[in-house]
């Protein structure tokens, strides 16, 4: 076949004889060549031989090459030797393995030994190549342990991390516990002090007849105000509870859009009055809680007519867009005044408040996203087209399989 020539290819240099050369490579090759003869009598040794055994050729040759390894493997190996002349049946020759060779000063070296035959003359003769596997037993050694350490390591942490969440658990557990103790309890000694004030107040109208002054008039209201407002928030804060102790959200098949109106309907009074349009695109039918999400269109919703533009109507939008594993993306829209972008993720705490000028008590979005999060999703708000505000949630469509559940 032709070759056509390439930019490497040229005569090769004069060659020096061949034996020459076979018998420089051997002398010079890095790993110790021996040659024995069938009585296991070493005939030749190279220089890597001399180096890793620590004993001149002369010291060698002539000598049985069992000597070069340690018990129990020089007894058995004249024998080994014979019986492969007589059978045929090899275990190294041929095949290679790894053995432990023996040094002059009586250490041992681990080795990969690799043995041929060759017959010259109706003699068989054999070459062993012996490779220093010091080295690599070190690295594989390095290896273990690093491997045992990140095991170990792994072992250690994940512990730890069981350990965490279990307190992580019950702390929750106490904390929701707590919320609701707390809010739960509060509503009696509450309600004693306005029925105090109202007490108090008819007491008052009647001894001094209907002519308080406008400052104890202020006071009363003032009062009166704040303890309606207590009402509220802890009212808001079971509600919250109430959810982390309903156990997980029933999950059923919710038509959004059925939802949405339902609660669209119940709001038509105030909608009509503020002049809203209100746009509802295709919903989707979704997996979850009929009660909760009830609740979040409902906040929302209530939301954007709270915080609507006075300079303009308010225009409504509910959307959906199908997103990743079987979840769907829900956006409700407004025009209204907007949530400045640093406060976007902070409104979904507690009590927390963006526009204070407004009625309410700050626990409607930290309800929303419970809800969502106890639905498998998450919440987020995105600024509007015209300085409103974009609220997104994403929650699990009706083919999702709950995380956790075999299919
Ligand atoms: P509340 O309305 O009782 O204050 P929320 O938890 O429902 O409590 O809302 C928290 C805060 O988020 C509100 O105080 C308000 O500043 C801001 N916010 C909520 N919804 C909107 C909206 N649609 N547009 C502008 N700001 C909003």
């Amino acid at each position: 076949m032709h070759h056509p020539a390439t930019g490497a290819d040229r005569e090769p240099d004069r060659q020096p004889d061949a034996r020459d050369l076979w018998q420089a490579v051997l002398r010079t090759a890095v790993d110790p060549i021996i040659i024995i003869d069938q009585d296991g009598v070493m005939a030749h040794v190279n220089e890597a031989t001399e180096q890793l055994f620590g004993y001149e050729a002369d010291e060698l040759i002539g000598r049985n090459v069992s000597s070069l390894m340690p018990e129990p493997h020089r007894s058995a190996h004249d024998g080994y030797l014979q019986s492969y002349l007589v059978t045929g049946e090899a275990r190294i020759i041929g095949i290679g393995r790894e053995v432990e060779a023996l040094r002059a000063d009586g250490s041992t070296v681990p080795v990969a030994l690799a043995v041929s035959e060759i017959k010259l003359d109706g003699r068989s003769w054999f070459t062993g190549i012996l490779h220093d596997l010091t080295k690599r037993h070190l690295v594989e050694a390095e290896l273990r342990e690093a491997k045992h350490g990140l095991e170990e390591r792994v072992r250690e942490r994940t512990a730890q991390l069981e350990t965490s969440m279990v307190e992580l658990s019950r702390s929750n557990r106490d904390l929701e516990q707590f919320a609701y103790i707390a809010s739960h309890d509060l509503q009696a000694p509450l309600r004693n002090v306005r029925q105090g004030l109202e007490l108090l107040d008819d007491h008052l109208g009647e001894t001094l007849g209907q002519h308080f002054d406008d400052e104890a008039n202020e006071l009363r209201d003032l009062t009166v105000a704040a303890v309606v407002r207590m009402e509220e928030m802890i009212d808001g804060l079971l509600s919250y509870s109430r959810l982390e102790r309903g156990g997980e959200p029933t999950q059923n098949l919710v038509d959004l859009r059925l939802l949405a109106e339902e609660v669209i309907d119940q709001m038509r009074p105030e909608l009509i009055r503020v002049g809203a349009i209100v746009e509802v695109e295709k919903l989707p039918t979704v997996s979850g809680d009929e009660i909760q999400l009830r609740q979040l269109l409902q906040n929302l919703l209530e939301n954007a007519c709270k915080y609507r533009d006075p300079e303009r109507s308010l225009r409504l939008s509910l959307d959906a867009t199908e997103g990743d594993e079987g979840m769907w993306q829900i956006s409700v829209g407004d025009n209204g005044i907007g949530i400045e972008a640093e406060q976007r993720n902070r409104v979904f705490d507690l009590f927390r408040r963006a526009h204070p000028g407004y009625e309410g008590v700050g626990l409607g979005l930290a309800i929303c996203q419970r809800i969502v999060e106890r639905h498998g999703g998450d919440i987020w708000i995105e600024s509007g087209p015209n300085g409103g505000s974009v609220f997104n949630f994403t929650v699990p469509g009706p083919t999702r399989v709950p995380s956790g559940t075999e299919t």
